[in-house]
C-alpha cells in the first residue's frame, strides 16, 4: 500500500491483456468485469481472436481490454502463431491479467505463461484464479501456493466469474495498477469510433498472424474513412497501414501484392462478421519514419 488513490486528482488509463488457456473463463470474466457500467464494443465478446474486446469506463479510470488467443503448447503452426500473438500482446500492454482455472490445472499452459511472464518487460501482473466456486479451500490454497512460487504477481485474487465472487476486488486491483493518463476513448460509446478502432485492430491482427514478429510492432493501422450504406447493407472502409521503413512496406505488400491481399481479405471477413453486412476494404501502405511503437501512438494518429 504505497500510495493512496485519489480519483479527483488524476485519471488512470491503460491497455490490459487477458492471458490464459482456453476455457479458463476469460470471456466470462471480462463480461463480469465490464458489468453494466461499461460498454462492450465488440458485438462478439465470445470470440478470442479479436484483440480488443471491450472498453471499461470506470470512475476515474479507463481500461481497454485486449483478449488474447489461448496460450498453450501446440504443434500446429497456426496455433503457434496465435500463441506468438498472445505472447507479443504481453509486451504491449500496461497491465497483464492472467486467468487460470482453479478446478483444472494445466501444467503445459502454466509453464508457458510463467516462462513468458519472466521474459516480458515486466508489466504489472495480476493472477485471477477463476472458478473458485468449484474447489474447496485446501485445493485453492495449494493452487495459490504453487503460483506464488512460480511468479511474483502484484496481486493474486481468487474469483468466480459466474458467481461474481471477488470481481469488484479484482477490478479495484486493476485500477490501482494502471498508469496515470487520460482516457483513450470518449465515454459516449455511441460514436462509430470504437467500431472503427476494432476494424483497425482486426487489420492489425491479420498483420500479426501473417507476417513475421517484428513487423507488427513496427506498424500502426488507421481508418481513413468508414462509410455505412444501410440500404445496400454495405460498409466501405479505407485504411492505412503505417510502417517505419521501406523494407517493411515491401513485406506488407508482398510479392505482387499477395500479402496485402491476404491481410485485406482476412480482415474484410472479420469486419463483415462484426458489422453483419457486406464489406469493401481498401488498404494503403505508407512509410512514416518516426511514429512510436507504443500503442498510444494510435492516439496521435487520430484515435
Ligand atoms: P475462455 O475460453 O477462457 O474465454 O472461457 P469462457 O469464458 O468461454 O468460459 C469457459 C467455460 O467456463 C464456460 O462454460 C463458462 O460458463 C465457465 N466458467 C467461467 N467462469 C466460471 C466460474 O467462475 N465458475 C464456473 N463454475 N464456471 C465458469
Ligand atoms: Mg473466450
Amino acid at each position: 500500500m504505497t500510495n493512496t488513490p485519489d480519483s479527483t486528482q488524476s485519471f488512470k488509463s491503460g491497455f490490459a491483456a487477458i492471458v490464459g488457456a482456453p476455457n479458463v473463463g476469460k470471456s466470462t470474466l471480462l463480461n463480469a468485469l465490464i458489468g453494466e457500467k461499461v460498454s462492450i464494443i465488440s458485438p462478439k465478446p465470445q470470440t478470442t481472436r479479436n484483440r480488443i474486446t471491450g472498453i471499461l469506463h470506470g470512475e476515474g479510470f479507463q481500461i481497454v481490454f485486449l483478449d488474447t488467443p489461448g496460450i498453450h503448447n501446440s504443434t500446429k503452426i497456426f496455433n503457434k502463431k496465435l500463441v506468438e500473438v498472445a505472447v507479443s500482446v504481453i509486451n504491449d500492454v500496461d497491465l497483464i491479467l492472467v486467468v487460470i482455472d482453479a478446478a483444472s490445472p494445466d501444467p503445459g499452459s502454466e509453464n508457458l505463461i510463467v516462462e513468458k511472464l519472466h521474459q516480458s518487460k515486466k508489466s504489472p501482473a495480476i493472477l485471477a484464479i477463476n472458478k473458485v466456486d468449484l474447489v474447496r479451500k485446501p485445493k485453492l490454497l495449494s493452487v495459490i501456493d504453487r503460483w506464488a512460487k512460480a511468479y511474483t504477481f502484484n496481486e493474486i485474487i481468487p474469483v468466480s466469474a459466474t458467481e461474481g465472487i471477488q470481481v469488484p476486488e479484482l477490478l479495484s486491483a486493476m485500477k490501482n495498477l494502471l498508469p496515470d493518463g487520460p482516457p483513450f476513448f470518449p465515454d459516449d460509446i455511441v460514436s462509430d469510433l470504437p467500431v472503427r478502432f476494432i476494424a483497425s485492430e482486426m487489420i492489425r491482427e491479420k498483420i500479426f498472424l501473417l507476417t513475421d514478429q517484428e513487423i507488427p510492432f513496427a506498424t500502426a493501422v488507421t481508418i481513413d474513412s468508414f462509410k455505412e450504406d444501410a440500404e445496400k447493407n454495405l460498409v466501405t472502409i479505407h485504411a492505412t497501414i503505417h510502417v517505419e521503413k521501406d523494407s517493411h512496406k515491401g513485406i506488407i505488400i508482398g510479392k505482387q501484392g499477395a500479402m496485402l491481399r491476404a491481410i485485406g481479405e482476412a480482415a474484410r471477413q472479420d469486419i463483415e462478421e462484426m458489422m453483419e453486412s457486406k464489406g469493401f476494404l481498401k488498404i494503403f501502405v505508407r512509410v512514416d519514419k518516426n511514429w512510436s511503437k507504443d500503442l498510444k501512438a494510435l492516439k496521435r494518429l487520430g484515435y
